[in-house]
């Protein structure tokens, strides 16, 4: 099997990727809170967690990828403070909560499938894991690392931090975390301000309730990760991805939890894609510039000249390596949709052209050398540079300015089918919907025409004629045989 090198956010480093089990690989991801539609910020975790699972696979690894749902609903990754969000959006329209986390789950898997990403493996839902949160709170509980206050349970970072160090993911200290986190008003219930809850009391008006040995209430947003990773992928496993947004506290909280309640860290190589800004600005309501996915397909957004097809934003987000920023803007959008335009035809093309000529070393250098990219910390951007020497290669012997030899076909063949096609994931958009549109018009045709020979056994040559002369005007001619009539585009 070949070397695959991730950078790990623990140790800070790149390192060579070892699995726990030879040749099986455990990948969590932290998947969508499905309150609202998917929008950038959820495409780039997509697209770069599917790149990561069809490598591993593509390496030859069994691969289990968990992405789990987010529908017990907390306020922006923060379920200590304010209104549950599905809550409050369920109470204005008059809706039950679980409706809309259908429609928005479903809505979800569409963007994401639109993106070229796989499904994962499992795709467990934090609202079907209630009683398996409950007994790692329990866990909790009985080492000593939580509180119970006023009906709701709060980890102890404090006596936690003394034990073990709150922030070895993120490189923090308590002191800095006691800086970023706003002074405990009077009314908290919680010992310290850097505390964090496992399960919240529920309100009267909170809608999203269960039971628990501490009364109605929810669990804690970061609980679910730390629950079902263990749940599906045991108590210690390979791979956990995220947004870097997500490092701290969400991870940081998962990392204490583990090793609260299970005297394991539980995860070997932490994997966070950098952020997605916009014209140089982060992504926000306040600022006019959020910007959802099916908003960003159909081009229906003040911020948006045109539509982009889906490829069109993968390819864009496979041109930075996915621990840069990428910054999207009208200009590298369109500039990636010339690329990826570039990159089909040249597949299309490469199909067309004779064996001639010998073979160049070269050629078979840029497979190796993008497999290669890939498998050094997902380098895309290299990875797809290669792939822009091969469509160079192409165009070339199309213009009958090189020859391709046997080898060289093969090599680029294997080239597209492995990398363009198979990890990075890309498909011909064009191809695709040329050929549903061609299903489509033979499914209507068959109709149209049985109407037609319909008319004509009865005689009817007025009506046979009316709709001969109707696909006649729409390019279609249609011819009379022996077998029944034909069809063909004008
Ligand atoms: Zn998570």
């Amino acid at each position: 099997m070949r070397n695959l090198y991730l950078t790990n956010t623990l140790t800070r480093t790149k390192e060579l990727f070892k699995p726990i089990h030879p040749g099986h690989v455990g990948m969590y991801v932290c998947g969508p809170t499905v309150y609202g539609d998917a929008h950038l910020g959820h495409a780039r975790p997509g697209v770069t967690y599917d790149i990561l699972f069809k490598l591993l696979q593509f390496l030859g690894y069994k691969v289990r990828y968990v992405r789990n749902i987010t529908d017990v609903g907390h306020l922006e990754h923060d379920a200590d403070e304010g209104e549950d969000k599905i809550a409050k959006k369920a109470r204005l329209e008059q809706l039950e909560p679980m409706e809309i986390v259908q429609t928005y789950t479903e809505r979800y898997h569409e963007a994401m499938r639109l993106l070229g990403n796989a499904s994962p493996s499992i795709e467990p839902r934090a609202s079907g894991h209630i009683i398996e949160q409950i007994e790692t709170i329990k866990k909790i509980l009985a080492a000593g690392y939580a509180y119970e206050s006023n009906g709701s349970i709060y980890f102890d970072v404090e006596k936690y931090n003394r034990d073990f160090h709150y922030g070895v993911l993120s490189g923090r200290t308590l002191e800095d975390t006691l800086e970023g986190t706003r002074s405990l008003d009077g009314q908290s219930d919680k010992r310290a301000p850097y505390d964090f809850a496992l399960w919240k009391k529920a309100e009267p008006e909170h809608i999203m309730r269960w039971p628990s040995p501490w009364g109605e209430g929810f669990p804690g947003w970061h609980l679910e990760c730390s629950v079902m990773g263990e749940k599906y992928l045991g108590q210690e496993f390979d791979i956990h991805g995220g947004g870097m947004d997500l490092m701290f506290p969400h991870h940081e909280c998962e990392i204490a939890q583990n090793q609260a309640s299970r005297g394991t860290q539980g995860v070997h190589y932490w994997v966070h894609n950098n952020m997605i800004t916009i014209n140089g600005q982060k992504m926000g309501k306040s600022l006019g510039n959020f910007i959802t996915l099916p908003e960003l397909f159909a081009g229906n957004h003040p911020k948006l000249e045109q539509a982009y097809s889906p490829m069109t934003v993968r390819f864009f987000i496979l041109q930075a390596h996915y621990r840069s920023t990428l910054d999207f803007s009208n200009e590298a959008l369109q500039g990636a949709e010339k690329g990826y335009k570039r990159v089909m035809q040249a597949a299309k093309d490469l199909k067309g052209i004779q064996p001639a000529g010998a073979a160049h070393p070269e050629i078979a250098a840029l497979y190796e050398n993008a497999v290669e990219a890939l498998c050094d910390d997902l380098n895309t951007p290299v990875a797809i540079a290669h792939v822009f020497e091969a469509v160079k290669w192409i165009n070339s012997a199309k213009e009958k300015k090189a020859t391709l030899s046997k080898e060289d076909l093969e090599q680029l063949g294997k080239l597209f089918d492995d990398v363009v096609f198979g990890v990075l994931g890309l498909r011909d958009e064009e191809a695709a919907a040329g050929g549903k549109a061609e299903k489509a018009l033979e499914g209507a045709m068959t109709l149209v025409l049985e109407g037609r020979a319909k008319a004509r056994a009865e005689k009817n040559w007025a009506e046979s004629d009316r709709i001969r002369d109707i696909l006649k005007a729409a390019g279609i001619v249609v011819k009379d045989t022996k077998e029944g009539a034909e069809w063909t585009l004008e």
